[in-house]
């Protein structure tokens, strides 16, 4: 059904948003319009731009305008907790929301896409991925998001690498003991060198979003012939880190990947239909275009 029919001849058209502050820059509006005119959904979709102050008033119009679902992105990921209802698996081990959902009696449920995403995207490309040990590298939001994923899969053992030592052993104290997964932390000191194969090494700081020259202190030892590099960081899709990874012969998964997937996971959530990722992944390229 389109928006037109769908207003001449209801049911009227779902409405869901993007909260944040900024928003500005933000592409989920445009990716997932295009998704749902795809697929015939005729869900209409606006970023707005909500104060921290501002977060439990937006989660009652949320309710009160009777939102279908919602995007929820910085800073609002974790503050936003305490005003849903229910949290899924993914977004109470991780401690963050960046998606919510309708459940039944007008409840809102939280859930956390970000690390499935960066989740589904890694277990597609990568069979053996239950048989490598992960190093991490950050423990803020998105890696947060990531450890829970994989410890709710059962990974082998993930390793957690950080500038400020204390978020990384707290992170990896948090997420011991969930599942069978070994969690560890390690202090991230000068130039950290990737020094063996097997292994899935995840570049999950904040650097280098925007900026095609950042570069992160880390170093792959020359000839290693089976690595996996992956990266949150999807603008630029080939960063510093995955083309250093490259070079010495890593095979590698970018950040724009997960971001589809992410969306990809909400929109099946909101509408129990699965939509075109190459054509999501067409949108969000189309709108850093123009950024
Ligand atoms: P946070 O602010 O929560 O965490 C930032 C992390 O980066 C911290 O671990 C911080 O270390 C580390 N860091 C920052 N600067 C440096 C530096 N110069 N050297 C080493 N480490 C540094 O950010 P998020 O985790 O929320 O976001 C991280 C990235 O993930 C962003 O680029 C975001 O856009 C991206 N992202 C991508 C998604 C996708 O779908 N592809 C989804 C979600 C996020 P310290 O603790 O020492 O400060």
């Amino acid at each position: 059904m389109d928006t037109l029919t769908a207003l001449m001849n209801g049911p009227l058209s779902p409405l869901y948003c993007c909260i944040g502050d900024p928003v500005v820059g933000n592409p989920t509006q445009y990716m997932v319009e295009e998704a749902f005119t795809a697929l015939g959904h005729p869900g209409r979709y606006l970023t707005i731009e909500i104060p921290a102050k501002d977060l439990k008033d937006a989660v009652k119009a949320i309710r009160t305008l009777s939102f279908a679902g919602a995007n929820v992105t910085a800073p609002h990921k974790e503050a936003i907790i305490p005003y849903l209802d229910t949290l899924t698996e993914s977004a109470r081990v991780s401690g963050a929301v960046n998606c919510i959902t309708r459940g039944s009696g007008n409840t809102l449920i939280g859930d956390n896409t970000d690390g499935k995403g960066f989740f589904r995207t890694l277990a597609s490309s990568v069979p053996d991925w239950k048989e490598r040990t992960i190093l991490i590298f950050g423990a803020g939001g998105a890696s947060g998001a990531i450890t829970a994923s994989l410890v709710l899969a059962e990974a082998k053992e993930v390793v957690i690498i950080n500038r400020t030592a204390e978020k990384a052993q707290n992170l990896a104290t948090r997420m011991q003991g969930i599942s069978r997964t070994r969690v560890r932390a390690k202090a991230w000191n000068g130039t950290y060198t990737i020094d063996e194969d097997r292994l899935i090494v995840v570049h999950a700081t904040s650097v280098g979003l925007f900026d095609e020259r950042a570069v992160i202190d880390v170093a792959f030892k020359r000839g290693l012939t089976d690595v996996i590099a992956c990266d949150v960081v999807f603008n630029p899709t080939k960063t510093q880190f995955l083309s250093l990874a490259e070079e010495a012969g890593a095979v590698t998964l970018d950040g724009l990947g997960m971001l589809v997937e992410q969306g990809a996971i909400a929109i099946e959530g909101w509408t129990h239909k699965s939509p075109d990722r190459l054509l999501m992944q067409n949108a969000l390229e189309h709108a850093f275009s123009i950024r």
